[in-house]
């Protein structure tokens, strides 16, 4: 029998307990995030729904690492989900997760977003975008262009060591080389208008305060501030700017990712594994991606208005993985070209 409603599931459970029938567990999974709870919770309520099975959930700020390492192999995770393709690499590497595989999985998830291995899959993307005052004449823009002399005074960018700029310059790194990414990178820094730092928004809010004309921030901060989530000021600041997807001359933009793996002790494999697939479905990708203004990973699903009216993403070509490897050199180069002084 299956009952559709959260009260029925209880109820019959509790009856075939009180029946001493052979013991019945509801199917569960132990989530362990880092998202928040308000952007995710929607989703686990339509998976709960459609499945009949519970998540139980666990949000951590930070240190999913810590947390499963410390539980060893009694660990009770069986997908940990994560924001940044580094942190899920990280966990690859300190052997917490597991290999699945999955058919549902492998063809809906491009191949340069999902280990190789089957150890992570990328569930949303968010975009290195380039934000630009609304009456500039431009409709492209490469990554290599943002050190064109052309920009002399008149980019403004967040801190070189944040992690967004050095997955960015990871990238460059990966498409073009160290010994470019340096020049590029000293190019850059030629071309700000004020020394790099802030946050991503402060690139709206100053090129409406006409401190610069362009500047690199992520996608869905056009979002949170065009919705008026942000508050009154941040709508303002929103329509100072239109924002582009640049490319690398040679591949697409440079994107980072929300993911997920399966826990390498879960007790509840299948589970997890359903769970995942359910993640990309085009129902529960609209309602992810929705949450946080983020481009679905599933080709099918859309994408919020607020994002997509500034076109098509096309995800950089090469794996992310491959960007993730240079993060290290990455940061020294930022120091190298002292580009925060
Ligand atoms: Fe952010």
């Amino acid at each position: 029998m299956v009952l559709k409603t959260h009260k029925g599931l209880l109820f019959g459970t509790a009856l075939v307990a009180f029946a001493g029938a052979q013991a019945a567990t509801a199917a569960e999974l132990n989530l362990y995030t880092t998202r928040e709870p308000g952007l995710i919770q929607p989703l686990l309520d339509a998976f709960t729904e459609s499945t009949s099975i519970t998540v139980n959930t666990i949000f951590l700020q930070d240190g999913v690492a810590e947390r499963v390492i410390a539980e060893g192999e009694r660990s009770p995770a069986d997908v940990l989900m994560t924001v940044d393709a580094g942190v899920l690499v990280d966990l690859v590497e300190q052997g917490l997760t597991q290999s699945i595989e999955s058919d549902v999985l492998n063809s809906t998830i491009p191949d340069t977003l999902r280990d190789d291995d089957g150890h992570w899959y990328a569930l949303s993307l968010r975009a290195r975008a380039l934000y630009a005052a609304k009456d500039l004449d431009l409709s492209e823009f490469t990554y290599e262009q943002l050190a064109d002399p052309d920009w002399k005074g008149r980019v403004c960018i967040r801190s070189g060591q944040h992690p967004y700029n050095v997955a960015l310059t990871g990238s460059y790194i990966a498409h073009h080389g160290e010994e470019a990414a340096e020049q590029w990178l000293a190019g850059v820094k030629e071309n700000l208008a004020r020394p790099a730092g802030g946050g991503d928004r402060d690139v709206a809010r100053d090129i409406m305060g006409d401190l610069c004309d362009i500047g690199i921030a992520n996608s869905y901060y056009v979002g949170l501030m065009r919705s008026g989530k942000g508050g009154p000021e941040q709508e303002e600041w929103a329509k100072a700017i239109k924002m582009i997807l640049p490319t690398f001359e040679n591949g697409g933009t440079q994107v980072n990712i929300t993911g997920a793996a399966v826990a390498r002790y879960a007790p509840n494999k299948d589970e997890a594994i359903q769970f995942l697939e359910y993640l990309v479905s085009d129902e529960a990708q609209e309602i992810y991606a929705k949450a946080n203004y983020e481009y679905p990973v599933n080709a099918n699903a859309t994408v919020d208005p607020l994002i997509a009216e500034y076109g098509t993403l096309r995800a950089d070509t090469i794996d992310i993985a491959e960007g993730v490897k240079y993060r290290k050199t990455a940061s020294e180069l930022a120091e190298k070209v002292g580009f925060d002084n």
